[in-house]
């Protein structure tokens, strides 16, 4: 069988070998899921949630390992992978199988219609079935791992196939499951490069991607082949914009820690930020100094570094070339701009100003430790040049008068506003999250959606009463039929059918 290496990028060590799977080993881990799935479904939301809260506490008494696993393979600092992983694995898990029976209770609905009056209309949710998901590796718990809970939770079986950049945190969870208690079968990791990904698009019900926007579109294209449905997670450009009246402190811890945090490797990093010009050089000054101080290094336990590595080796060569081409035009770098010969993937924090629309850093996804900032007249051009992307998953609004700063938020086209704050609305599992533009993607994780897009609709009507005919069934007659016909037009008329 053919194997990936596996690297911690930091230092450029192979740390494991994962196998590479054909579209015949996927078919045959798509034949067990499929044969434990009824089995799992029939424990209900109660049986599976004793596995699913076991794996919470499991996961709490297993930081350190799932923490040094992430890190090894990711190059991130311990607390990127503290805050964004493990305690979003962790209070996932929990709020899963708390939520599950109330997000995908049976509903029971009410009809103005006539012709359904006296009857019981239910509307359900089932599992798809078998779930696969596809996932990054940017944050392998959080954004490949992540998805499966809900998708489990609903009673589907699940397989994943994590980036094979990063695949050994899934193995480590998915060993978790097994020590949990989850049925084998129900849950399993296909590792493997993008090949493995297509053939698992090809043996699912429904698949949850997220990735590239680029991948994403052959994997909605493959989905759409098959017409099973597709949530897809895709790329970002997150703009900040930081009006006059703005605490400036706040807004420049803000945009320090979050265009660099994972060394800006998130999809819903601050890539750009626009300032209004009467604060431009303050903020400009305290973002420099923050900035300047980061400490970048291979992680070695909690409080050793800022900032990490990169952690996918040619993302490197794309925070350069588009640091470089910016220096090129015109803009210049106040720290970082310059890629370091270091063993590893590395690229220094970078604060860049004199930026323009033209350049690709403010333009195309950056996905590294990048902070371009643009002064701008007004909010009116910030939010302008905000929706000149054709991405829209996050941004943010920094000011002091909220109720202007809220109105700016509703102007942007993202899926999510943050009004002075930004990225932490991800750990709010009760708020939908997701792309408000194509190129962001489509559907969305967390809340309501979060969970029921894992699952088949079913509408029930019940009628309830014993009669032989109901007013509108056979056999027609004269009489009957007129006086139905007035009953509907008095309806109609009025505001019952609403
Ligand atoms: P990628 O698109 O290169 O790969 C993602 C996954 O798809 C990997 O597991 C890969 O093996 C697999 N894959 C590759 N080709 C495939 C194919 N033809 N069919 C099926 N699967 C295939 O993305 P990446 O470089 O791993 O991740 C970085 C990207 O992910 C960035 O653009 C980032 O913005 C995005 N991302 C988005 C979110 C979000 O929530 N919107 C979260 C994290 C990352």
């Amino acid at each position: 069988m053919t194997t990936i290496a596996v690297e911690n990028p930091a230092t450029g060590a192979v740390i494991g070998t994962v196998p590479d799977l054909t579209a015949d080993d996927v078919a045959a881990a798509a034949r067990r899921a499929r044969d434990a799935q009824s089995a799992w479904a029939d424990l209900g939301y109660d049986g599976r949630a004793v596995v699913l809260r076991r794996m919470q506490r499991w996961i709490v008494r297993h930081t350190d390992e799932v923490i040094a696993t992430i890190c090894s393979e990711t190059g991130k600092a311990y607390e990127d992978a503290l805050l964004a992983e493990v305690s979003y694995g962790a209070a996932a898990f929990g709020f899963w199988a708390r939520q599950a029976p109330r997000y995908l209770a049976d509903v029971r609905v009410r009809s103005a219609q006539p012709l359904v009056a006296g009857k019981r209309l239910v509307h359900r949710y089932r599992p798809m079935g078998l779930v696969g998901v596809i996932g990054p590796w940017n944050y392998p718990l959080t954004n490949s791992f992540g998805d499966c809970i809900p998708a489990l939770a609903a009673g589907n079986a699940v397989l994943l196939k994590p980036s094979e950049i990063t695949p050994l945190t899934s193995l480590l969870l998915a060993e978790g499951l097994r020590e949990c208690g989850l049925p084998d079968g129900v849950f399993e990791v296909v590792t493997g490069r993008g090949a493995t990904g297509a053939a698992l698009v090809d043996e699912v019900d429904m698949v949850m991607f997220t990735g590239s926007t680029s991948t994403g579109r052959l994997v909605a294209a493959r989905a759409a082949e098959r017409l099973i449905p597709a949530s897809l997670e895709l790329g970002g450009k997150d703009p900040m914009i930081v009006l006059a009246d703005a605490d400036l402190e706040r807004a420049s811890t803000h945009a320090a820690y979050y265009s660099m945090l994972n060394c800006g490797q998130t999809c819903i990093s601050i890539e750009r930020c626009y300032v209004e010009a009467p604060v431009y050089d303050r903020f400009v000054e305290l973002v420099t100094a923050k900035v300047a101080a980061l400490r970048q290094g291979v992680p070695a336990g909690p409080g050793s570094v800022d900032v990490g590595s990169l952690t996918f080796p040619p993302q490197v060569d794309v925070v350069d070339r588009h640091v470089s081409e910016a220096l090129a035009a015109g803009a210049r770098a106040l720290v970082g701009g310059q890629r370091p010969e270091r063993r590893g993937h590395w690229y220094p924090p970078t604060v860049l100003v004199d930026v323009d629309h033209d350049m690709a850093i403010m333009r195309e996804e950056t996905f590294g430790p990048t902070l371009p900032i643009m002064k701008v007249p007004d909010a009116d051009e910030a939010v302008r040049l905000a929706n000149d992307s054709d991405y829209g998953l996050c941004a943010s609004v920094f000011g002091g008068d909220l109720e202007r700063a809220e109105q700016v938020a509703r102007r942007i086209d993202a899926g999510a506003v943050a009004v002075n704050d930004a990225v932490v609305n991800y750990t709010a599992l009760e708020l939908p999250m997701g792309g408000a533009k194509p190129a962001s993607g489509v559907g969305r994780r967390h809340g309501r959606e979060g969970i029921t897009k894992y699952c088949r609709q079913q509408s029930l009507l019940i009628s309830r009463w014993h009669l032989r005919h109901d007013v509108h069934t056979y056999p027609y007659r004269p009489g009957r039929s007129r006086l139905l016909a007035r009953v509907l037009a008095v309806l109609n008329r009025g505001r019952r059918t609403a």
